[in-house]
Formats: C-alpha cells, sequence, structure tokens
C-alpha cells in the first residue's frame, strides 16, 4: 500500500505540528491535562461559549478576527472576538428576557449568515441548548425535529419561515418565540414573530454567563437511524474539551491559523468544527455565505490565505471533476493542510490534493454522536491513502465482532471486518438520544460504544472504512434516514409502500432512490412518477428527496411484514441476493 509520507523533521516544519509523535501523543495525553488549556467559569462551572469566545475577548486576541463572513459578492465583514463576545451577550440578554431558561431549546434554521452565529453562542452563554437545523430541509423534516426537540425559540429568516414554517405553527406548540432576521425590517412583521435586529440592537452588551457545569446540555444534533423518527443526539458543555483537542491534534490549528471548514452549521461538522472548535483555538475562522463553485473556494482560499482547510469528499470529487489546471492558476501558499470528514475518501481524491494543491486530502472519522474527530489522517504522519487514520490521543477505538451471547469483543487480528466500536466516556459523547433512552443505551455494549460503521483495522493500526452496518444513506456527506423519506413517499395517494435505498453515484457517493407499489386503480406511468416525485421533493426538500423513483408491483418483504431494503439494493446493484430465507413467499 502507498504512502503519502512527508519525512519532515521537527527543524523543517514552519509551524511545529501540535502532533510530531503519535505514540508519544497518546502516550502522554489526558482530559485532565485538555481541561487545564482551557478556562473555566470564574464560579467553576465550564461554557463552550466562554472558551470559544469570551476568553479570548478578555485578553490580548480581543481585536483578533474571530469571524470572516463573505457575503454573496464575496466581500467580507470581519467579528473580532470582542465584537462576537458582545453581540453573543446580547443575544443572551435577549433569551433571559424573553424567559427562556437554562436547558431550554433555541433552534436555528438559517443560512450561514452571522445571526446564526450570534445565535449559536449566545444560547451557549444563557445555558440554553443550540439546535441547529439544516436550512435545506423541506417542512417536514424540520416539523419533526421542531416537535421531537420541543423547540421553545426558533431564530430564522423571514423568508424561510414565510416557505417553511408558518404552516406549521399550529402543530408546534412548544414554540413560543419566532425571531425573524429581515432584510426589510420595515415592513410588517409576520403574526406571531419577533424581529431578530431589533432585540438584538436594544439589548444590553454585558451578560454574566450561566454558570453551567461541564455535563450540562449543551448542543442537540438530529441524525437519523433506519427506522423511527430522526434521533436528537444531546451533547454537554465538556465536550469542548474533545473540540479543542481534535482541533489540536487532528487539524492542527494554530491561533494563528485562518481556518476554513466549508461544512453548514445544519449538521455537525459545520457546529462542531464550523462554529466551536477554531474559536475555541482562537484561530480565525471563515464563514462563506454561498454554496460550492470551485472558482469560488479557490479565489476564497488565496485572498483570506487560508491555511487549514476543512472539506468534505463530495466537494473533492467536484473539484477533481473540473481538474488540477483550474487550481493551479490560484497562488495559494499559505494553504498547509487539508483535512476530509463525512464519507469515504478515495485514495485517488487524497492523492489528487497532492497533484492539485501540492498537499494531500487527511481523511478524518467521526459521526453526530460522538461529538468531534475520533480517528484522523495527522499532518506529522504518514497518510494511508482510503484509509480513516488512526484514533485520537484519548480515543480507544476497536473493530468488534459481535458474539453469540449478545457481548462484544474486540478483533485482535488485523484486517478483520467487523463493527467500529469507541471505548466509552470521552467528552463529546453524546448523553442521551433526547427521550429516547433505551435506543441509547442499545448503542452500547458493556464499555463500547457501537458505531453502526462497519471496517477493519490493519497491523499498524489504522482504520479502514467497510460500509454501514445498517441501512442509512449518506448522500453529499448527509446521513438520510430511510423512514423519513418513506414516510413522505407513502403521503401521495397513489402509494401503498415505499422503501427507500443508496444507490452509488460518482460525485455524492450515494443518491436516494425510492420504490413504491401502488394502490389499486393507480395506473403506473411517468406522469405519476413525476408527481411522486415532486411532492417528496416539496415535503422533504432537495437534500433529502429521492432523486429516482421506480414504481413496482410490490416491494419483497419478510414474513414477519418488513420490507427487505437490502435485497432492493442487491438487486438493483446487481450484486447476489444473499439470505433469502425470511422472504415472503419463499416458504
Ligand atoms: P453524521 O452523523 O451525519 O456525521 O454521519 C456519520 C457517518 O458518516 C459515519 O457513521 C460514517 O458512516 C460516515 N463517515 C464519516 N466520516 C467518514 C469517513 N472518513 N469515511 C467513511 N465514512 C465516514
Amino acid at each position: 500500500m502507498a504512502l503519502v509520507t512527508l519525512n519532515k523533521s521537527r527543524d523543517d516544519w514552519e509551524l511545529v505540528p501540535n502532533l510530531l509523535d503519535y505514540d508519544d501523543a497518546r502516550e502522554n495525553f489526558s482530559w485532565e491535562h485538555e481541561l487545564a488549556l482551557l478556562d473555566g467559569l470564574p464560579a467553576g462551572g465550564l461554557n463552550i461559549a466562554h472558551e470559544a469566545v469570551d476568553r479570548h475577548a478578555a485578553g490580548e486576541r480581543r481585536n483578533h478576527t474571530a469571524l470572516r463572513w463573505l457575503d454573496r459578492q464575496g466581500d467580507a465583514t470581519d467579528f473580532s472576538y470582542g465584537e462576537l463576545s458582545r453581540l453573543s451577550n446580547r443575544f443572551a440578554n435577549v433569551l433571559r428576557q424573553l424567559g427562556v431558561q437554562k436547558g431550554e431549546r433555541v433552534f436555528v434554521l438559517s443560512e450561514r449568515e452571522p445571526a446564526l452565529y450570534i445565535t449559536a453562542l449566545g444560547t451557549l452563554k444563557n445555558g440554553s441548548v443550540f439546535c441547529p437545523l439544516f436550512s435545506a430541509f423541506g417542512p417536514e423534516p424540520l416539523r419533526a425535529r421542531l416537535s421531537i426537540g420541543e423547540a421553545k425559540v426558533l431564530v430564522t429568516s423571514e423568508r424561510l419561515y414565510q416557505r417553511k414554517v408558518a404552516a406549521l405553527r399550529e402543530s408546534l406548540p412548544h414554540l413560543q418565540q419566532v425571531l425573524l432576521v429581515r432584510d426589510a425590517p420595515e415592513s410588517a412583521l409576520p403574526p406571531a414573530t419577533l424581529d431578530f435586529g431589533q432585540l438584538l440592537d436594544h439589548a444590553a452588551d454585558e451578560f454574566v454567563i450561566e454558570n453551567t457545569d461541564p455535563e450540562d446540555p449543551a448542543l442537540l444534533h438530529f441524525t437519523s437511524g433506519t427506522t423511527g423518527k430522526p434521533k436528537g443526539a444531546l451533547h454537554v458543555h465538556e465536550a469542548v474539551l474533545a473540540h479543542h483537542a481534535s482541533a489540536r491534534l487532528a487539524l492542527d490549528l494554530h491561533p494563528q491559523d485562518i481556518f476554513w471548514c466549508t461544512a453548514d452549521p445544519g449538521w455537525v461538522t459545520g457546529t462542531s468544527y464550523g462554529i466551536i472548535a477554531p474559536l475555541v483555538i482562537g484561530a480565525t475562522m471563515i464563514v462563506d455565505r454561498e454554496e460550492f463553485d470551485p472558482e469560488r473556494w479557490y479565489g476564497i482560499l488565496r485572498d483570506h490565505r487560508v491555511s487549514v482547510w476543512y472539506t468534505a469528499p463530495t466537494a473533492v470529487r467536484m473539484m477533481m471533476k473540473v481538474g488540477a489546471e483550474l487550481v493551479r492558476q490560484f497562488e495559494l501558499p499559505a494553504l498547509r493542510f487539508m483535512a476530509s470528514v463525512g464519507e469515504p475518501l478515495n485514495p485517488e481524491a487524497v492523492l489528487w490534493g497532492k497533484e492539485a494543491f501540492g498537499l494531500p486530502f487527511h481523511d478524518n472519522w467521526w459521526q453526530t454522536e460522538t461529538g468531534g474527530i475520533m480517528i484522523a489522517n495527522f499532518l506529522s504522519q504518514p497518510i494511508r491513502p482510503g484509509s480513516m487514520g488512526r484514533p485520537l490521543p484519548g480515543i480507544e477505538a476497536a473493530v468488534v465482532r459481535h458474539c453469540e451471547d449478545g457481548s462484544v469483543e474486540p478483533i485482535v487480528e488485523p484486517d478483520q471486518e467487523g463493527e467500529l466500536a469507541l471505548k466509552r466516556g470521552w467528552p463529546s459523547m453524546f448523553r442521551t438520544y433526547l427521550y429516547e433512552e433505551e435506543r441509547y443505551q442499545k448503542c452500547f455494549h458493556g464499555e463500547w460504544y457501537l458505531t453502526g460503521d462497519l471496517a477493519r483495522r490493519d497491523r499498524d493500526g489504522y482504520f479502514w472504512f467497510v460500509g454501514r452496518a445498517d441501512d442509512v444513506i449518506k448522500s453529499s456527506g448527509h446521513l438520510i434516514g430511510p423512514f423519513e423519506v418513506e414516510s413522505a413517499l407513502m403521503e401521495h395517494p397513489a402509494v401503498a409502500e415505499a422503501a427507500v435505498i443508496g444507490v452509488p453515484d460518482p460525485m455524492a457517493g450515494e443518491v436516494v432512490k425510492g420504490f413504491v407499489s401502488l394502490k389499486p386503480g393507480f395506473e403506473a406511468g411517468a406522469a405519476l412518477q413525476q408527481e411522486i416525485m415532486a411532492l417528496a421533493r416539496k415535503r422533504l426538500g432537495p437534500a433529502v428527496a429521492p432523486r429516482q423513483i421506480q414504481i413496482e408491483e410490490t416491494l419483497p418483504r419478510t414474513r414477519s411484514g418488513k420490507i427487505m431494503r437490502r435485497l432492493l439494493k442487491a438487486r438493483e446493484l446487481g450484486l447476489p441476493e444473499g439470505d433469502t430465507s425470511t422472504l415472503e413467499g419463499n416458504e
């Protein structure tokens, strides 16, 4: 297996990496030491927003740029640590005035606008729980999440509110306050909403952060399983230790870095690394309002002298399609580290990084439940292209087998496939699935948290992604629960049953494909197919809706009545159908 090695000694680095020797770093790591690198609250608690903003604002970094926001035209607005501290204080005061308590949940549905970042930090200061929603979600995923999360406050733009939320208000009894970020503040406000900008303008600059305990809830991220409703993974303030450690060690972030995480804060990467981690380090983070566009992206890397860049395989594949020549037209002397997460990063993509940027992409692995990077290819260490890398210092990972007695045990022999597991107890481990403690407990077997991913570990301790152990779909880095999509398809009056699977796609990794059978009296045909697809798009939004629909006479079911998505997938991909002994009709 080819290794990508940088072969540098300590003196060769312009900026000495935070992790120089992997074994050494593991041996000398402790979470107590990581805690000592942070501040803590005066009264003894721990608060993410204090570590991210206020401790820098109180010191030498007060005037250092914390957030550089790029608008549609690419024009930059800078927010220093001092300003971000003041604005988030104001929002925390707004929440306090509105009677929003510690532990209550504040949701955000927004494009990447400054208000999103101010809301996130102000919410944490108030001791409330920040819950981001993806702005490309349609009304149905939004309703489900706002309702499960019992959202008390929603911050959104007037446009998104009118298009997606206004019609849901009646079905959301917990939602007491909706704060709108408005383009035209002089126009009349929609009923039962408040003006975010006006509230912020009138709030006081000073705020004493709620004395949160490390175990107090801070962040709620929704994720999807194979069955049932979306799951709300709840994280606590102590997670900031893992954000800090992983930013230092896996992303090699230093306070002098200009860091750009391209993920949207509607997903966990965009919050852990698109808000919290770079600020905790004291770096400058870039936020771009716009979506992927190769020229715009390379222009941002160049013009803003991005030094550390965290992106995703779908974006890398799209850049590869455009070709390395375009990249080479941009001089990027500041860029020193590139990382990727969210889906398998093909070995060719790792190496293409070298060809196009002169730097390889460093793959790393984690998921919503882990709250931060768990496995990574480190800057100073050889990369194995196609491998996710090795566990971070402080993280114990294993490939486990399921034993007949229901227990799990680590597989010691190398190169064996099994389920990827993590030893419980790291700070950013989710603490529950909101109101679904049983579902949460099922993720743990003894000391191991089971990730739902299949993997191998080679003899040098590098982990290799094999696939998912369940039926969830990864499309453009977004995890999609089949059940949520199937439920939307079932809303069409012609649909009798529905099943969705992920099918390979050269750009998105996978795209959603739906199979439906029809109720009697409905005629299969292209028009009906289109109609079902349009309904799904309207209900779910373009990021989640199926790209293809196929109408079938019947869908394969087990004798107990469960639709066999795996069989549909095997048939779709021309793979062996596996064990079909439980298939209905196979008596
Ligand atoms: P999410 O919770 O939405 O962040 O999705 C987490 C899932 O994305 C993981 O359980 C994996 O299935 C997949 N994933 C994340 N990072 C990687 C990676 N580096 N390689 C392969 N799959 C990944």
